[in-house]
């Protein structure tokens, strides 16, 4: 983490010292959040709607920070606390990041995409570390205020940062990347998330393009080769970097050859490896995120055997089709963490390729946040699940009932049932589940399907 003196912070950030201030005090790391304080840190009161971090900078400075910024135009400054001055706190702290940045011998790789960001997060670090002192984003941290905390938090010696970067409006990517200066970005996919904000996947597409925009000179692009509009975007660059694609069809430069569901993982081969590799986590949208991974390994000089054994031992964030142990031996697949049309199906056909179970059963949840289309795009994944060989859906919210209610208008053979609280679903699964079911849950964060579990599992 950044530990540099007062005196160097103030400069770094375009901050000034109080007086009387002594200017040698050490920093040691940055903190927005009083609660987190363990000493030395400097404190960044943010001036949220709510909040004004103002007023907890005694509190910081009781509790061990070693300074606090301090908006000019916040009257009573504290004459006792080592303060820096700024105009605007979170500025201050993204040019501080920046700046810090710049000073380290540290490759940065940036990762965007509507979905799969944090899963492709934890598959490059994975595959990286072989080689490198490797960090990443811890949990979410990618936004405006998020990402340049990961920035501030990178160790002298760390060789890589893996960082997300989160958006949900047009301009948020293009100040993470400039503010990272990433070496690699990795664009993962365009789905249809914050097309309430964005009004359409070709704004979402524009939104995410941004990254390219802080990528260095001679840094690599590494994006989804299925996404015409992306091709369509880099059509209209004629960019310094390098660009690589990976994708599920043959004009990807990286491209999967064959693949087979083994062992609640899969097995593949692919255009850039001589043999085959095991991604112990299910879904074909992870092989398509290992495959951007692989892309970035590759060009940084990790060999086939090395992405192979780390591999081995990958873990994604949880819930993201975390497979568990469930009651009565059945299968449970979380994907809980969240829902956007693209994930859910994916997660949906990769239940129905799951050839094993003889009972497949959903219990979806609203997908939040799409918009004025938002019932269309429910109906949309009851017509896709309704082709599929899925036998029970249970759904639980306002918007997933649309799921149910447009299976049941098809009239397929499908088992459905729509509850107006979780619980209701326990006692009907208990009956239901044995060593021939699989369960997926899968819905928005807000929906917490999560809260079955418990109850599901031994
Ligand atoms: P967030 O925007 O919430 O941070 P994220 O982009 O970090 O999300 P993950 O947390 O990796 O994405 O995955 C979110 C959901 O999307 C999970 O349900 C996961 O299974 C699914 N998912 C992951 N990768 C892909 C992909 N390439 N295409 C479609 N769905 C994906
Ligand atoms: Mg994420």
């Amino acid at each position: 983490m950044i530990t540099r003196t007062i005196a160097q912070v103030a400069e770094m950030a375009n901050a000034q010292l109080s007086l009387p201030t002594n200017d040698s005090i050490l920093v040691k790391g940055v903190t927005i959040d009083t609660r987190k304080i363990q000493g030395n840190e400097l404190y960044v009161p943010l001036v949220g709607t709510n909040v004004d971090g103002h007023q907890f900078v005694r509190q910081a400075y009781e509790q061990g920070a070693a300074a606090s910024f301090w908006k000019k135009d916040v009257p009573n400054p504290p004459a006792d606390i080592p303060l820096l001055f700024v105009d605007d706190p979170l500025l201050a702290m993204q040019q501080l990041a920046t700046a810090y940045r710049n000073q380290l011998d540290v490759q940065i790789i940036g990762i965007t995409g509507s979905n799969g960001k944090t899963s492709t997060k934890d598959i490059v670090a994975q595959l990286l570390s072989a080689k490198y002192k490797v960090q990443k984003t811890l949990g979410n941290y990618n936004s405006q205020q998020g990402l340049p905390l990961m920035l501030l938090s990178i160790e002298e010696d760390t060789d890589i940062m893996v960082l997300e970067m989160g958006m949900s409006a047009l301009g948020q990517i293009s100040r993470l990347t400039q503010m990272a200066q990433p070496n690699v970005a990795i664009l993962t996919n365009i789905g249809e998330s914050h097309l309430e904000e964005l009004g359409s996947r070709e704004n979402i597409a524009t939104a995410k393009f941004e990254i390219t925009e802080g990528l260095s000179e001679h840094g690599l692009f590494v994006y989804d080769g299925d996404e015409p509009l992306l091709q369509a975007k880099l059509a209209e660059q004629t960019p310094s970097y390098k660009i690589k694609s990976f994708g599920m069809q043959k004009d990807a430069d990286v491209y999967p050859i064959s693949m087979n569901l083994v062992d609640n993982g899969t097995t593949f081969t692919c255009n850039l490896l001589e043999g085959a590799v095991h991604l112990p986590v299910l879904g074909l949208h992870q092989v398509k995120n290992t495959l951007a991974a692989i892309t970035v390994a590759t060009h940084l000089g990790v060999s086939e055997a090395e992405i192979n054994q780390q591999l081995a031992s990958l873990q994604l964030t949880g819930m993201r089709m975390e497979t568990i142990d469930g009651i009565h031996d059945a299968l449970i697949i979380n994907d809980a963490y969240n829902a956007s049309p693209t994930s859910m199906k994916a997660a949906i056909q990769l239940l129905d390729e799951l050839d094993t179970y003889e009972k497949k059963i959903v219990f979806v949840a609203d997908m939040l946040e799409l918009g004025k289309d938002e019932v269309d795009f429910h109906k949309q994944i009851g017509a896709y699940i309704a082709q599929t060989s899925i036998t029970h859906v249970f759904s639980y919210g306002n918007l997933a009932k649309h799921i149910t209610d447009h299976i049941d208008s098809l009239q397929t053979n499908q088992v459905t049932q729509h509850v107006l609280e979780k619980d209701q679903v326990i006692d009907k699964l208990l009956q239901i589940l044995d060593h021939n079911t699989v369960l997926l849950l899968k819905g928005s964060r807000g929906m917490k399907l999560e809260e079955v579990l418990p109850s599901l599992t031994k």
